[in-house]
């Protein structure tokens, strides 16, 4: 048989059954797999302890010997109870085990073993579930122990006990057994890892590390064991992207030089460019002049004119006749991009670069006619849905892809849109700011750009929270500031979380709607009572003497193309005076005559949603005001998460509590496709300093073998790490 390595298929090393299981379970299939499969926690063996006095309800360790073994049918459920008596000659104590009837055959009368579990109680005696045994050889078992050996139980009895992360089918011992198995035939680890690190790093080899994971003597055995293992998370992580970073940058891409077209848009730009604005154009404009494919990700406030760094850099683009894309992900987002595009360019720009708007909606004419237009190269812009990655969009001379809100699309559409062109550039933007460590992570292959100040003018928004139960006077006065606001002749939205209240169906599809309630906290959202919904609101409001005689309309994501444009498009001249809507208006949206924000049941969106919500409001010259409305009682994760958006305005504030708020799986997407698809010991809401510095080891590495020619396990394991870093991404 060839030698055990992380490579061999677990069912050579530890049998098919128990690899099936395990494979059904975890989706193992190696040996690495199941050495990465760590300890959920350890807890000690315990004492040792003489039978006579056991404390009900504690672990303990007794060395004892078996008295008699028998084996009845449960009486409640079908299986079998094995039952082994053992006696330390003073006392005696009966150890079960459901469903193991194998056991009998090393449990026999007369063998001497150390045995240790929780002390329980059963009908009045004594008893251990499935105790953890050491039996000890036939022959060694003699009364008088040796100190050397008593030493030995000693030991065996305080280290610590791995405690896996198991199912009814395959508990913890199970794990525990199948490890054991696998870390003895397991030879010569091969660590990929540059062996400098060991030291440097103060790690363990990769075979060490294992070995006190899984079979450790001491607290400290363990406790380096994971520290090392996580430092290699990090690393290999890091090594991976920084890697993939490396190949996409090598590629060779047609240099786009600004010219022209640029130069006659900023001389008709009605106001200066911010200081950032600044910097991030000048960042862009050099890599897009580079004969290698720029990926960048550009994060900026709502509001902070990321919109413009983009039309910039497709300017750049479009001088050489290049083309750009721009996708976006709602229709709503989009053909506001397109208008406010041919309203920036200007009618000269306009005619020249031609932009046409995709979606899924459009009349056919209409359609053929822009795909036409893109595919002769006439048109050097296209704005779109997902529409424009189907197959019968074909362009000329792809430059440029622009991805808005880069958080709502997956690396595979990204990639789907980059395939149009021959290595074109990447600009991929996002006003739900990434904390760094998930940026160096989850989106490790981009680099990042920030916006953080906002144009001049702008005249701030207040945000409060009203929570409906404990203080309803103060929720009748939100009605009245909205109509106060309207007689001034303001606009006002109301954000509900559901579309109409006819349970979970009415719930926006697709677009990131609120969370549902398996997101949140079970049991501690709001009431039992349905959700507020855009239906039901549009007809309260309506009835309520304040808002008489004003227009008040709806505006969801189950609406028609033409006619949410419609509904937009009037909101936006001032004819609609509340718009009650879904979060359909989240991202992007500009009415710069708006000035309420009101958000009912607030507690069902994430902080980012509410986030991007306020930034609806407070656009234009009026200052703006967001209403949180609640029923989350105090001091529940649902209310804190509203009092975090309403204690501060600075999204990358908030997007760190956001971090601390959710749970791991909700940031970094939980997609499992069998293996070490996610993170083991690695968490992005604590780890931010190891993720940074292994970034600089990876790095460091990388520049002095950028091949990774010296290490060609490292190099299989990147590869490996391919699939696991397109499952981070999605988040
Ligand atoms: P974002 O996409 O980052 O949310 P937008 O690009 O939509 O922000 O910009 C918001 C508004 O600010 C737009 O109306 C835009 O014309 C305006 N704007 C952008 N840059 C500036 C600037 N430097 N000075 C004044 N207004 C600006
Ligand atoms: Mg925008």
């Amino acid at each position: 048989m060839p030698p055990t390595t992380l490579d061999s298929p677990l069912e050579r090393v530890i049998g098919g059954p128990s690899a099936k299981a395990l494979g059904k379970a975890f989706g193992m299939e190696t040996v690495r797999d199941l050495m990465w499969h760590l300890p959920r926690r350890y807890s000690k063996r315990g004492e040792l302890t003489p039978l006579k006095d056991l404390p009900l309800g504690e672990q303990i360790s007794v060395v004892a010997q078996v008295l008699d073994v028998r084996s009845r049918n449960m009486q409640r459920r079908r299986g079998q109870i094995l039952e082994a008596r053992i006696t330390d000659g003073v006392g005696t104590l009966t150890l079960t085990f459901f469903n193991q009837g194998w056991r009998a055959k090393e449990l026999r009368a007369g063998r001497q073993g150390i045995f240790a579990g929780k002390v329980s109680e059963y009908r009045g005696a004594f008893q251990l579930q499935h105790p953890d045994y050491e039996l000890f050889d036939d022959d060694a078992a003699v009364p008088g122990r040796t100190a050397l050996e008593e030493a030995a139980l000693k030991a065996w009895a305080e280290s610590p006990m791995p405690l896996y992360p198991a199912t009814a089918q395959m508990p913890s011992w199970n794990i525990a057994r199948s490890v054991l198995t696998a870390l003895d035939s397991l030879q010569d680890v091969v660590d990929p890892l540059p062996d400098t690190l060991w030291e440097t790093q103060g790690i363990l080899p990769l075979g060490a590390a294992f070995e006190a994971a899984h079979r450790p003597r001491t607290d400290s055995d363990w406790q380096q064991a994971l520290r090392s293992l996580k430092f290699r998370e990090a690393f290999e992580l890091q090594v991976a992207l920084l890697f993939r970073r490396q190949q996409q940058t090598s590629m060779r891409s047609t240099p786009r030089e600004p010219g022209r077209l640029l130069e006659l848009f900023d001389e008709a730009l009605p106001f200066e460019l911010t200081g950032d604005q600044r910097r991030v154009g000048g960042v862009i404009s050099g890599e897009l002049a580079t004969p290698h494919p720029m990926h960048r990700l550009l994060q900026g406030e709502v509001g902070s004119g990321k919109t413009l760094v983009a039309l910039r850099a497709m300017l750049q683009v479009a001088e050489s006749g290049g083309q750009n894309a721009m996708l976006a992900p709602t229709e709503v987002l989009a053909s506001q991009h397109f208008r406010s595009i041919v309203e920036a360019l200007g009618p000269d720009l306009a005619a020249q670069l031609n932009p046409v708007l995709i979606t899924g909606r459009m009349p056919a004419s209409e359609r053929r006619r822009a795909l036409l237009s893109l595919a002769s190269g006439n048109s050097r812009i296209a704005v779109g849905t997902h529409a424009l990655m189907s197959e019968g969009v074909t362009f000329f001379d792809l430059g440029l892809v622009v991805i808005d809100e880069q958080h709502r699309f997956g690396v595979e559409q990204r990639e789907a849109l980059r395939q149009k062109g021959t290595q074109p550039h990447v600009l991929a933007m996002t006003a739900t700011p990434i904390p760094r460590t998930v940026a160096l992570t989850a989106f490790g292959d981009l680099e990042t750009l920030t916006i953080r100040e906002l144009p001049p003018g702008r005249q701030g928004i207040q945000t409060f929270v009203v929570p409906e139960l404990e203080m309803p006077k103060r929720a009748e006065r939100v009605w009245a500031r909205a109509a106060e606001d309207i007689a001034e002749g303001r606009q006002v939205y109301v954000v509900c979380p559901a579309i109409s209240g006819g349970g979970s169906q009415s719930v926006e599809e697709g677009s990131e709607q609120a969370l549902s309630d398996s997101d949140l906290d079970s049991g501690e959202s709001s009431s039992s009572r349905p959700m507020r919904n855009v239906v039901d609101t549009v007809q309260e409001l309506r009835s309520m003497p304040q808002f008489a005689g004003l227009r008040i309309e709806a505006l969801s994501g189950d609406m028609a193309g033409p006619e949410k444009d419609r509904v937009m498009g009037e909101f936006a001249a001032g004819e609609i005076h509340i718009l009650v809507a879904t979060t359909v208006i989240e991202v992007g949206v500009n009415v710069p005559n708006a000035s309420i924000m009101i958000v009912r049941d607030a507690d069902r969106f994430g902080v980012s949603q509410l986030h991007q919500l306020r930034g609806r409001v407070g656009r234009g010259e009026h200052p703006g005001l967001c209403l949180l409305m609640s029923e989350a009682p105090q001091g529940t994760t649902a209310r804190e998460r509203i009092e975090a958006v309403a204690s501060t305005s600075d999204g990358f504030v908030l997007a760190e509590i956001d971090l601390d708020l959710r749970r791991e799986g909700d940031i970094l997407g939980t997609a499992q496709s069998g293996g070490r698809s996610t993170l083991k010991l690695l968490r992005v809401t604590h780890d931010g300093e190891l993720i940074a510095h292994a970034r600089e080891l990876a790095a460091l590495l990388l520049l002095e073998d950028p091949k990774l020619d010296a290490y060609p396990e490292l190099k299989q394991q990147v590869a490996r790490d391919e699939a696991h870093l397109e499952n981070l991404a999605k988040s």
